[in-house]
């Protein structure tokens, strides 16, 4: 099943649990506006080289449409769709004032040059940046994009509309970036593990860590899980993957990613086959990387007794259903990994308010918002008897169903 198929699915469950009129429930589905534009670039060689952008506005009931842009060969229209649906419902349960949206360019980021990503990012965001702006659509960061791309938008964005640094967030600090953005996904990952465990009297001292994906978000939830004195004992990436049952020192092997670009050959741990991370034993199971990795051809053999959805849509529908009768309790992407767009709206507050805040007040508030998120999810689990997943979803869309109906339909 496709992510735009089972993302559909998911709120159409959560619909179905609210009662909500079949009429409003198609028309929170249907995107607000889809952006499709050709961007061509020449390359370093002089030779040409063309690809698709995408831009999804899904919703704006409940403020500026919210989310990142991806560059990955997959980028294609249905996975941009389903995952500005799930930024819609995701700012709804972070409770912040957004909508949702998200973009991408299908394109391999490795194989382009620094200076040919740069022209594909501002010719991208030439072909958008009457449909974007800081009260209707503000763009971030998401795989294969970072706080360098962001500085090109907002360079290229400000040509247009004068010097707007609230245009984008997750932009370098220099730019008006925010203290605590770059961890802020990873670090929220762990303030909603923390939540979760504690629910079932636990700590992430007492649990065993499997982590697929490297990267921005990966690397940070595994830095503060052995902050927190928890054993990371597998993690993988594009480049393999590797284990040590009594704990990766996560801090050693930062380095050594950093200085070999791999996590091959790490003295720290041995190496295994990258298929087998997901099936690992361990306690807590983290998937960081793409989206659908669970999926009914490996779910049954899962060893974790928690999954948190780092990733967006890691487990698609028939991984849920065998995942649950199995008892593994999952936490839910739009829940998990709201970190990063929680933080995101900190930063656009501070743009705002041309104030900045210390590193420290970020995090207290990220820790406020994905707690009182942790609890408000649970009292829609008790209310309607169902789980984390349907949880998250009917609290999202409730929210934004609620915003809908007080606007009304009349022209
Ligand atoms: N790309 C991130 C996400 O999927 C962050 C989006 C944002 O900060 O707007 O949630």
């Amino acid at each position: 099943m496709n992510a735009l198929a089972a993302t559909n699915r998911n709120f159409r469950h959560a619909a179905r649990i609210l009662g909500l009129d079949s009429k409003l429930e198609k028309s929170l589905l249907i995107p607000f506006r889809e952006i499709k534009v050709e961007c061509t670039i020449p390359k370093d060689d002089g030779s040409l080289a063309s690809y698709v952008g995408f831009r999804v506005q899904h919703d704006n009931a409940r403020g500026p449409m919210k989310g990142g842009i991806r560059y990955h060969p997959e980028v294609d229209p249905d996975e941009v769709n389903a995952l500005a649906q799930l930024m819609t419902w995701k700012t709804a349960v972070a409770n912040i004032p957004y909508g949702g949206a998200k973009g991408g360019i299908g394109c391999n980021p490795r194989e382009l040059s620094k200076s040919e990503l740069e022209r594909l990012t501002r010719v991208f965001t030439q072909k958008i940046h009457d449909l974007i702006g800081i009260h209707t659509d503000v763009p971030a960061p998401d795989m294969g994009t970072n706080s360098q791309t962001m500085a090109w938008m907002l360079d290229e964005y400000s040509k247009f509309h004068g010097h707007s640094p609230a245009i984008v967030t997750g932009k370098p600090i220099d730019l008006g970036g925010s203290l605590g953005r770059e961890a802020a996904t990873g670090r929220g990952v762990v303030f909603a593990t923390e939540a979760l465990l504690a629910e079932h009297g636990k700590s992430i001292k007492d649990m065993k860590f499997a982590i697929q994906g490297f990267g921005n978000v990966g690397s940070w939830a595994a830095k503060l899980i052995q902050e927190r004195g928890g054993k990371v004992i597998a993690v993988s990436d594009i480049t393999g993957a590797i284990r040590n049952m009594d704990g990766i020192n996560i801090n050693e092997l930062l380095q050594h990613k950093e200085s070999s670009g791999t996590l091959k050959n790490f003295a720290g741990a041995d190496e295994m086959d990258p298929s087998e991370l997901l099936v690992h034993e361990c306690d807590v199971l983290i998937p960081c990387a793409l989206g659908g990795v669970l999926n009914k051809e490996n779910a049954a053999d899962v060893k974790a007794k928690f999954i948190i959805e780092a990733a967006n849509h890691p487990t698609d529908p028939e991984a849920d259903e065998i995942l649950s009768k199995k008892g593994v309790i999952i936490l839910p992407d739009i829940y998990a990994n709201a970190g990063g767009v929680t933080v995101s709206y900190f930063e656009w507050v501070q743009n705002i308010q041309g104030f900045m805040w210390d590193e420290d007040k970020v995090n207290d508030e990220l820790h406020r918002y994905m707690t009182k998120s942790f609890h408000n999810i649970k009292s829609m689990c008790q209310t309607h008897n169902c789980n984390l997943r349907m949880g998250a979803f009917t609290l999202g869309v409730n929210r934004v169903a609620r915003a809908t109906l007080l606007r009304g339909w009349e022209a």
